[in-house]
Protein backbone atom coordinates (compact mmCIF):
# COMPACT_ATOMS: atom_id res chain seq x y z
CA UNK A 1 0.00 0.00 0.00
CA UNK A 2 0.97 3.50 -0.54
CA UNK A 3 0.00 5.92 2.13
CA UNK A 4 -0.73 9.60 1.87
CA UNK A 5 2.53 12.06 3.39
CA UNK A 6 1.01 13.60 5.45
CA UNK A 7 1.23 17.52 5.65
CA UNK A 8 4.23 18.58 7.76
CA UNK A 9 5.42 14.83 8.38
CA UNK A 10 8.57 14.54 5.89
CA UNK A 11 9.60 11.05 5.22
CA UNK A 12 6.80 9.05 7.16
CA UNK A 13 7.27 5.56 6.10
CA UNK A 14 4.61 4.03 8.34
CA UNK A 15 2.41 6.92 7.23
CA UNK A 16 1.25 7.77 11.02
CA UNK A 17 1.87 11.25 11.06
CA UNK A 18 5.24 10.69 13.11
CA UNK A 19 7.51 14.10 12.32
CA UNK A 20 10.96 13.88 10.95
CA UNK A 21 13.09 13.95 14.10
CA UNK A 22 16.06 16.67 13.12
CA UNK A 23 19.50 17.46 14.42
CA UNK A 24 18.90 20.43 17.28
CA UNK A 25 21.24 23.47 16.35
CA UNK A 26 24.24 24.41 18.26
CA UNK A 27 24.80 26.60 20.88
CA UNK A 28 24.45 30.22 19.99
CA UNK A 29 27.40 31.51 17.96
CA UNK A 30 28.02 28.66 15.72
CA UNK A 31 25.67 28.07 12.26
CA UNK A 32 23.51 25.30 12.15
CA UNK A 33 22.30 22.02 12.39
CA UNK A 34 23.69 19.48 9.90
CA UNK A 35 20.81 18.66 7.02
CA UNK A 36 18.09 16.42 8.22
CA UNK A 37 19.43 12.67 7.37
CA UNK A 38 16.76 10.05 7.40
CA UNK A 39 17.00 7.61 10.70
CA UNK A 40 18.97 4.42 9.42
CA UNK A 41 16.44 1.89 8.62
CA UNK A 42 16.60 -1.88 10.16
CA UNK A 43 14.13 -3.68 7.88
CA UNK A 44 14.48 -7.07 6.56
CA UNK A 45 12.51 -8.29 3.90
CA UNK A 46 11.81 -12.43 4.59
CA UNK A 47 10.46 -14.46 1.43
CA UNK A 48 7.08 -16.10 2.92
CA UNK A 49 7.42 -18.91 0.28
CA UNK A 50 4.34 -17.60 -1.97
CA UNK A 51 4.08 -16.73 -6.22
CA UNK A 52 6.49 -14.01 -7.22
CA UNK A 53 5.88 -12.26 -10.58
CA UNK A 54 9.35 -13.10 -12.88
CA UNK A 55 8.41 -11.41 -16.02
CA UNK A 56 5.49 -8.59 -15.01
CA UNK A 57 2.82 -8.17 -17.67
CA UNK A 58 1.67 -4.55 -17.10
CA UNK A 59 -2.11 -4.00 -18.20
CA UNK A 60 -3.50 -0.77 -17.67
CA UNK A 61 -7.44 -0.06 -17.09
CA UNK A 62 -9.28 3.44 -16.98
CA UNK A 63 -12.23 3.24 -15.49
CA UNK A 64 -14.88 5.41 -16.30
CA UNK A 65 -15.98 8.56 -19.10
CA UNK A 66 -13.78 11.28 -17.78
CA UNK A 67 -10.80 9.00 -19.29
CA UNK A 68 -12.45 10.11 -22.58
CA UNK A 69 -11.71 13.82 -22.11
CA UNK A 70 -8.65 14.92 -23.94
CA UNK A 71 -6.60 16.24 -20.85
CA UNK A 72 -7.26 12.99 -19.41
CA UNK A 73 -6.20 11.08 -22.69
CA UNK A 74 -3.20 12.61 -22.05
CA UNK A 75 -2.50 11.46 -18.40
CA UNK A 76 -3.29 7.86 -19.74
CA UNK A 77 -0.83 8.13 -22.16
CA UNK A 78 1.96 9.39 -20.40
CA UNK A 79 1.24 6.48 -17.77
CA UNK A 80 1.03 4.21 -20.75
CA UNK A 81 4.34 5.36 -21.93
CA UNK A 82 5.63 5.05 -17.68
CA UNK A 83 5.15 1.35 -18.01
CA UNK A 84 6.60 0.44 -20.97
CA UNK A 85 9.83 2.33 -19.85
CA UNK A 86 9.57 0.90 -15.80
CA UNK A 87 9.16 -2.76 -17.12
CA UNK A 88 12.44 -2.53 -18.98
CA UNK A 89 14.34 -0.68 -16.71
CA UNK A 90 17.37 -1.16 -13.99
CA UNK A 91 14.08 -0.85 -11.51
CA UNK A 92 13.15 -3.84 -12.41
CA UNK A 93 16.89 -5.17 -12.30
CA UNK A 94 16.82 -3.90 -8.82
CA UNK A 95 14.72 -6.74 -8.05
CA UNK A 96 16.83 -9.36 -8.73
CA UNK A 97 17.96 -9.42 -5.35
CA UNK A 98 14.11 -11.08 -4.40
CA UNK A 99 14.11 -13.81 -7.16
CA UNK A 100 15.08 -17.64 -5.81
CA UNK A 101 16.41 -20.18 -7.25
CA UNK A 102 13.54 -21.67 -8.84
CA UNK A 103 11.72 -17.94 -9.33
CA UNK A 104 14.09 -15.29 -11.04
CA UNK A 105 12.79 -12.10 -11.52
CA UNK A 106 13.54 -10.51 -14.31
CA UNK A 107 12.50 -7.84 -16.49
CA UNK A 108 8.38 -7.83 -18.11
CA UNK A 109 6.78 -6.12 -20.50
CA UNK A 110 3.77 -3.50 -21.04
CA UNK A 111 0.86 -5.76 -22.09
CA UNK A 112 -2.06 -3.48 -23.48
CA UNK A 113 -4.50 -0.85 -22.12
CA UNK A 114 -8.51 -0.84 -21.91
CA UNK A 115 -10.63 2.14 -21.01
CA UNK A 116 -13.69 1.01 -19.34
CA UNK A 117 -16.74 2.64 -20.01
CA UNK A 118 -19.99 0.67 -19.94
CA UNK A 119 -19.88 1.09 -16.21
CA UNK A 120 -19.85 3.94 -14.13
CA UNK A 121 -17.45 4.20 -11.10
CA UNK A 122 -19.37 6.73 -9.51
CA UNK A 123 -18.21 9.41 -6.97
CA UNK A 124 -16.97 6.44 -4.47
CA UNK A 125 -16.16 2.75 -5.45
CA UNK A 126 -15.03 0.09 -3.42
CA UNK A 127 -12.68 -2.49 -4.14
CA UNK A 128 -15.45 -5.52 -4.46
CA UNK A 129 -16.47 -2.96 -7.24
CA UNK A 130 -13.37 -3.07 -8.77
CA UNK A 131 -12.47 -6.20 -8.37
CA UNK A 132 -15.87 -6.98 -10.84
CA UNK A 133 -15.16 -4.49 -12.94
CA UNK A 134 -11.99 -6.50 -13.93
CA UNK A 135 -13.74 -9.41 -14.25
CA UNK A 136 -16.47 -8.37 -16.19
CA UNK A 137 -13.53 -6.29 -18.87
CA UNK A 138 -11.51 -9.38 -19.05
CA UNK A 139 -14.83 -12.07 -19.73
CA UNK A 140 -15.87 -9.22 -22.42
CA UNK A 141 -12.20 -10.05 -23.44
CA UNK A 142 -11.80 -6.24 -23.82
CA UNK A 143 -8.56 -6.85 -21.77
CA UNK A 144 -5.18 -8.40 -23.07
CA UNK A 145 -5.33 -12.00 -22.15
CA UNK A 146 -3.74 -12.65 -19.08
CA UNK A 147 -0.93 -15.06 -17.82
CA UNK A 148 0.62 -15.79 -14.36
CA UNK A 149 2.36 -12.72 -14.52
CA UNK A 150 -0.09 -10.10 -15.58
CA UNK A 151 -0.95 -7.28 -13.05
CA UNK A 152 -3.83 -4.73 -13.95
CA UNK A 153 -3.34 -1.36 -12.98
CA UNK A 154 -6.82 0.02 -12.52
CA UNK A 155 -7.17 4.00 -12.52
CA UNK A 156 -9.77 6.06 -11.69
CA UNK A 157 -10.38 9.81 -12.32
CA UNK A 158 -10.26 12.87 -10.16
CA UNK A 159 -12.90 13.28 -8.20
CA UNK A 160 -13.86 9.89 -7.33
CA UNK A 161 -13.03 8.13 -3.73
CA UNK A 162 -11.63 4.21 -3.54
CA UNK A 163 -13.08 2.81 -0.42
CA UNK A 164 -11.02 -0.16 0.60
CA UNK A 165 -12.32 -1.90 3.79
CA UNK A 166 -12.71 0.68 6.25
CA UNK A 167 -10.15 2.55 4.41
CA UNK A 168 -10.70 5.57 2.04
CA UNK A 169 -8.27 7.36 -0.55
CA UNK A 170 -6.53 10.61 -0.08
CA UNK A 171 -7.39 9.63 3.94
CA UNK A 172 -5.42 6.11 4.42
CA UNK A 173 -3.61 5.48 0.75
CA UNK A 174 -2.82 7.09 -2.02
CA UNK A 175 -2.89 3.14 -3.96
CA UNK A 176 -2.41 -0.23 -3.02
CA UNK A 177 -2.13 -3.94 -4.95
CA UNK A 178 -3.93 -6.69 -3.62
CA UNK A 179 -4.88 -10.55 -5.40
CA UNK A 180 -8.57 -10.64 -6.15
CA UNK A 181 -11.46 -13.25 -5.27
CA UNK A 182 -11.15 -14.35 -8.54
CA UNK A 183 -6.92 -14.67 -8.26
CA UNK A 184 -6.35 -11.92 -10.69
CA UNK A 185 -3.10 -9.84 -9.89
CA UNK A 186 -4.42 -5.75 -9.48
CA UNK A 187 -3.32 -2.57 -8.43
CA UNK A 188 -5.84 0.58 -7.66
CA UNK A 189 -4.50 3.63 -8.36
CA UNK A 190 -7.07 6.72 -7.42
CA UNK A 191 -6.11 10.30 -8.76
CA UNK A 192 -4.32 12.21 -6.34
CA UNK A 193 -6.47 14.84 -6.13
CA UNK A 194 -5.38 15.82 -2.41
CA UNK A 195 -2.32 17.02 -0.83
CA UNK A 196 -1.42 13.78 1.14
CA UNK A 197 -1.14 11.98 -2.10
CA UNK A 198 0.55 14.63 -3.94
CA UNK A 199 3.44 15.75 -1.39
CA UNK A 200 5.24 18.45 -3.41
CA UNK A 201 4.86 16.72 -6.50
CA UNK A 202 2.66 17.23 -9.91
CA UNK A 203 -0.13 15.08 -10.23
CA UNK A 204 1.91 12.98 -13.19
CA UNK A 205 4.95 12.72 -11.28
CA UNK A 206 3.05 11.55 -8.16
CA UNK A 207 1.11 8.77 -9.94
CA UNK A 208 4.47 7.25 -11.07
CA UNK A 209 5.76 7.09 -7.85
CA UNK A 210 2.75 5.16 -5.99
CA UNK A 211 2.83 3.05 -9.68
CA UNK A 212 6.12 2.17 -9.04
CA UNK A 213 6.03 1.53 -5.53
CA UNK A 214 2.65 -0.68 -6.23
CA UNK A 215 4.75 -2.73 -9.22
CA UNK A 216 7.90 -3.27 -7.15
CA UNK A 217 4.76 -5.12 -4.46
CA UNK A 218 3.03 -7.11 -6.80
CA UNK A 219 6.35 -8.00 -8.36
CA UNK A 220 8.27 -9.39 -5.07
CA UNK A 221 4.69 -10.02 -2.58
CA UNK A 222 1.92 -10.24 -5.29
CA UNK A 223 -0.59 -12.57 -2.44
CA UNK A 224 0.56 -9.73 0.19
CA UNK A 225 2.33 -11.34 3.07
CA UNK A 226 3.39 -14.65 0.94
CA UNK A 227 5.93 -13.35 -0.50
CA UNK A 228 8.63 -10.84 0.70
CA UNK A 229 7.56 -9.27 3.79
CA UNK A 230 8.78 -7.34 6.82
CA UNK A 231 6.21 -7.87 9.63
CA UNK A 232 6.78 -4.52 11.18
CA UNK A 233 7.31 -2.57 8.51
CA UNK A 234 5.58 -3.86 4.97
CA UNK A 235 6.24 -4.57 1.97
CA UNK A 236 9.33 -3.58 -0.10
CA UNK A 237 7.90 -0.22 -0.89
CA UNK A 238 6.42 0.63 2.23
CA UNK A 239 10.07 0.54 3.57
CA UNK A 240 10.99 3.99 1.49
CA UNK A 241 7.15 5.90 0.97
CA UNK A 242 7.73 9.06 -0.08
CA UNK A 243 11.29 8.52 -0.55
CA UNK A 244 12.02 9.71 -4.58
CA UNK A 245 14.50 9.60 -7.17
CA UNK A 246 14.40 10.32 -10.93
CA UNK A 247 14.99 7.37 -13.78
CA UNK A 248 15.13 8.22 -16.93
CA UNK A 249 11.84 11.42 -17.18
CA UNK A 250 9.98 9.77 -15.09
CA UNK A 251 9.70 10.31 -10.64
CA UNK A 252 9.80 6.49 -9.15
CA UNK A 253 9.86 5.40 -5.57
CA UNK A 254 12.94 4.03 -3.60
CA UNK A 255 12.88 0.71 -3.41
CA UNK A 256 14.54 -1.05 0.18
CA UNK A 257 17.24 -3.59 -0.63
CA UNK A 258 18.03 -6.53 1.73
CA UNK A 259 21.83 -6.44 0.28
CA UNK A 260 22.48 -3.09 0.46
CA UNK A 261 20.57 -2.82 3.68
CA UNK A 262 18.76 0.91 2.46
CA UNK A 263 16.53 2.36 0.34
CA UNK A 264 17.78 2.85 -3.14
ZN1 LIG B 1 2.95 -0.47 -0.27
Amino acid sequence: MSAPRRPGAARDPAGQGRPIRVVPMRGAGELVAPAPRAAPSTAQLTYRGGPLLTAVEVVTVFWGAAWNDVAAQATAQALNGFFQFVVASPYLDQLAEYGTSQLKIGRGRYAGTARVTDTAPGTSVTDSAIQEMLQGALARTSLPARTANTVYFAFLPPGVTVVAGSERSCQAFCGYHDRSAGGLYYAVVPYPDCTGCLGTLGPIDALTSVCSHELAEAITDPVPGQGWYDDAKGEIGDICAWQNKQLGTYEVQLLWSNRAQACV
